[in-house]
């Protein structure tokens, strides 16, 4: 890690879900639930061109629910090279589940993007950026080996039991290093979006003076329904040319960073 400067595309493809997630009632707001299907029906593809144009390999976070729903969409982020991981079955926050509830997202969720895609997911993230108390028996009962849900560290790090070593590796994220504080609206999210210039601006900061921290490594957490609108993604392509401009970025997947963590 030393040498390099990891970067981290982790990006949830939730479409429906996060609304789904939300209340039983959105099932009846078509619209609603438009701005979530509008991932797989619009935003996806131009996202993945965008990210072959930077020669970049993110890390796609799909919801069991989601992979059912849209099996082609899992096929081919797969087929297009990119890290499929885990983002439980019905995306619901952690903290409203029993024990029982918690283990069953999680394993529901890393078996459909394994029926879709072949390859068992080893990288997840909560619903909720929230873990309980039993998260971590869980992760390590499932062979997770990745999570990005901590925002206690600007560094890859281990997790412990007991003082000893696990083998999951955090992969710390941010609040202001996501899209969702920016730019989610809708349902009873009611909140002022920001220009893509306010945002550029505070994430290319953030990436120029994390760059100067040794041992470090930096994340931006996006959503496709989010981030993959035209002028969105013009800023993302701005951004990408950006850091691959510093001579030790490399744009890789939680996997690969994962591995470097001792
Ligand atoms: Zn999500």
């Amino acid at each position: 890690m030393a040498d390099i400067f990891p970067v981290v595309l982790g990006i949830c493809l939730d479409a429906e879900a996060i609304w789904l997630s939300k209340s039983p009632a959105n099932r009846d707001r078509p619209v609603l639930l438009s701005t979530g299907s509008y991932a797989i029906r619009e935003g996806l593809n131009p996202l993945l061109d965008l990210l072959d144009a930077n020669d970049a390999k993110a890390s796609f976070f799909v919801p069991g629910i989601t992979a059912d729903r849209y099996p082609g969409a899992v096929k081919l982020l797969h087929d297009r090279g990119h890290e499929l991981c885990s983002h439980t079955y019905n995306h619901l926050p952690v903290m409203g589940l029993t024990p029982a509830q918690e283990r069953d997202e999680l394993v529901r969720g890393i078996e459909a993007v394994e029926r879709h895609s072949g390859v068992r997911p080893t990288s997840w993230r909560s619903a909720s950026w929230e873990w309980s108390a039993h998260t971590l028996d869980y992760l390590v009962d499932e062979g997770v080996e990745v999570s990005c849900n901590f925002q206690d560290s600007l560094r890859p790090y281990r997790h412990l039991k007991n003082g000893a070593p696990t083998p999951v590796i955090e992969l710390p994220v941010h609040w202001h290093l996501a899209d969702a504080p920016y730019f989610l609206y809708g349902g009873d999210i009611q909140r002022r979006v920001r220009p893509v210039t306010e945002v550029e601006t505070i994430w290319m900061d953030e990436f120029d003076a994390t760059y100067d921290w040794p041992g470090t490594y930096f994340q931006l957490t996006l959503h496709v329904q989010l981030m993959a609108h035209p002028s969105r993604l013009k800023m993302l392509d701005r951004i990408l040319k950006h850091m691959k401009s510093r001579s030790r970025v490399r744009i890789m997947t939680c996997c690969e960073v994962s591995k470097a963590v001792s």
